[in-house]
């Protein structure tokens, strides 16, 4: 760490995590902490809490915690450096000049670089449709489409020439070298063939992130070339599955919903026509990454893809996606019209409005197309379907959710309601206890296993221990005569041992996030902000209190003894060793039942 320990405790000091968090999760309180739906896990009751008084969050659902470095760190998939650096500016602190170790000043200056040269090459790009000769056609071509300059501007749209290297010369004019070029993903360099650019003869679409700067492109082929799309590879900045073009507008559009189509062109008609809630994904299906980044902003995403095949299935595809993330699916019929522009273009804004308004719940629209799958006028085959339609719904967990859907599918397809209801019942019987029987299957033992489980039981009495100490410090005089700091063998423990008995011997209470904020990894800080939050079973019997703790601490000595035995060479040490044994194995506390 090599920003002072006093510096990162006054950024930790000035901001406060209720007030940080509750700029992404919405908090209630209850009790002494801030409760919220977890971001970063899929839950329809909150587990997320947020403490004041330990300036820590933790969710007792998925066990992610830590303090409020942590969170951004986690939230924005920031290094601790960059989470650091956001709360300081939002403290108005300002942070001496750094030195990097070799490794980290490489990786940033890459980045740095990287984001220069992409935005150099979106300039070049853009300019060349504007004002190149060769950019005409281009021009043309978006002027067909009904896009206006305005939006061309909005979304700085761009030409990549005919030339092989226009864009690598011009780079190269600006400085960069082939090193820097080479994993840019806008050029290819090739000793022997040369050097050439990866886009040519293309309407050029940058593609931002969600702070506006341009990470990739997406560029489409000019006449009838192959492929008819083709976008940007992976690179340090751009990871295609974690974003989505046309959100670094949608995410401040205010909408309830936002509107999910398949391709860059539809972003840019809708937002051109107004909803500029409208994104798509990458020329990659929609990936779980993309909906937990859309739930960052909304409840709803209406799928507005093509109204042909290729696009039924990717709706098909979308939903249990969404659905897994916690968001509501809907579906908007766009027939007879091939995409949103086409609506819109024929009808205007207000039929497309009008569209959305009445987008379809996403499981009717999976029924829908389940039932033009059958033959509905043959007797066998319109059952089968019923059959499959109930199966479908006993799929639903939450009873009142279901038994809404029974009933909207009842009357949608023309089915008696309570005959679907009991075919429903049936199969969610059989499912709920499929279910159960996965859950409880054991899975085949292998000795990494055997081995993961082993250090799981060795790590618990220190675990609860150290845990046990920061809910009840007044343990601490009687457990401090038989254990040190150093009987902690796990190195994360032995940490937080040395600050707790530190913090306690100089009769300080335990305050978490003073601990805390002397650990920079995410992992490290999750671990320790579980021990702060896990809740001890408190037997009401002291006398039960008593022996349990006498358990651990014993466990947690004998596990000391026993590694210093096996590390130690001198035999009077042995000797002392063996005695110590012998005399905590005899160990009985009595704190609760004097
Ligand atoms: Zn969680």
């Amino acid at each position: 760490m090599r920003y002072s320990e006093e510096l990162i405790e006054e950024v930790r000091e000035r901001n406060d995590i209720v007030d940080v968090i509750s700029g992404y999760v919405s908090l209630k309180k209850k009790g002494t902490s801030y409760f919220g739906l977890c971001p970063f896990h899929n839950e329809k009751s909150p587990s997320f809490s947020v403490s004041r008084e330990k300036q820590m969050y933790y969710c007792f659902g998925c066990g992610q915690g830590g303090d409020v470095f942590g969170f951004l760190m986690e939230y924005n998939r920031l290094s601790f450096l960059e989470a650091l650096q956001d709360l300081a500016g939002r403290a108005g602190i300002e942070l001496p000049e750094q030195d990097q170790t070799p490794q980290e000043k490489q990786e940033a200056d890459a980045r740095l670089v990287l984001k220069e040269m992409n935005k150099a090459a979106a300039v070049y790009y853009h300019w060349n449709l504007l004002h190149s000769k060769r950019g005409e056609k281009a021009r043309a071509y978006l002027e067909n489409r009904g896009i206006s300059l305005e939006m061309i501007k909005h979304f700085g749209l761009g030409y990549a020439d005919l030339y092989r290297d226009g864009l690598y010369q011009y780079l190269r004019g600006k400085g960069y070298t082939d090193l820097q070029l080479k994993d840019s993903s806008l050029v290819t360099i090739d000793t022997i063939k040369g050097s050439y650019d990866r886009f040519f003869n293309r309407v050029m679409f940058p593609i931002m992130d969600v702070n506006q700067r341009v990470v990739g492109f997406g560029g489409r082929v000019m006449g009838d070339g192959e492929p008819k799309y083709l976008n940007s590879r992976e690179t340090i900045l751009f990871d295609k599955g974690r974003n989505l073009y046309g959100l670094n507008y949608a995410r401040r559009s205010r909408e309830k919903s936002i509107i999910l189509c398949e391709g860059y062109m539809d972003v840019i008609s809708l937002h051109q026509a107004g909803f500029t809630n409208a994104v798509a994904p990458l020329g990659t299906a929609f990936t779980t990454g993309q909906a937990m980044l859309l739930k960052r902003y909304v409840q709803e995403v209406v799928l507005a893809f093509d109204s042909d095949g290729a696009g039924i299935k990717a709706a098909l595809r979308a939903l249990p996606i969404l659905r897994e993330a916690g968001l509501r699916g809907k579906v908007l019929s766009l027939k007879p019209y091939k995409d949103p522009d086409e609506m819109i273009k024929a009808e205007g804004k207000e039929a497309f409005q009008k569209s959305l308004d009445h987008a379809q719940a996403g499981r009717m629209f999976e029924l829908d197309v389940l039932h033009d799958q059958y033959n509905q006028n043959d007797p066998d085959s319109r059952t089968e379907f019923v059959r499959e339609m109930a199966k479908k719904l006993a799929e639903i967990e939450e009873e009142v959710e279901r038994t809404a859907y029974v009933s909207a599918a009842a009357n949608h397809f023309m089915v008696k309601e309570k005959d679907l209801q009991n075919l429903v019942n049936r199969y969610g019987l059989g499912y709920q206890f499929e279910k159960a029987n996965q859950r409880y299957k054991r899975e085949p033992e292998t000795a990494e296993r055997t081995e993961a489980r082993k250090t799981e039981q060795q790590s618990q009495p220190p675990r609860l221990l150290l845990t046990w100490l920061i809910e009840h410090p007044e343990i601490y005089p009687v457990i401090r005569k038989t254990i040190q700091p150093d009987d902690f063998l796990q190195p994360l423990h032995h940490s937080v041992a040395l600050m707790m008995f530190d913090q306690l011997d100089r009769g300080e209470p335990i305050f978490p996030a003073g601990i805390l904020v002397k650990f920079t990894d995410a992992e490290e800080k999750k671990e320790v902000a579980a021990l702060f939050s896990t809740r001890l079973k408190y037997e009401p019997d002291p006398e039960q209190n008593d022996k349990a703790l006498s358990d651990i601490v014993r466990k947690v000595k004998l596990a000391s003894i026993e590694d210093e035995m096996t590390h130690t060479n001198d035999i009077t040490r042995w000797q002392e060793l063996i005695a110590q044994k012998n005399k905590i194995q005899r160990l009985d506390l009595h704190i609760y039942n004097k």
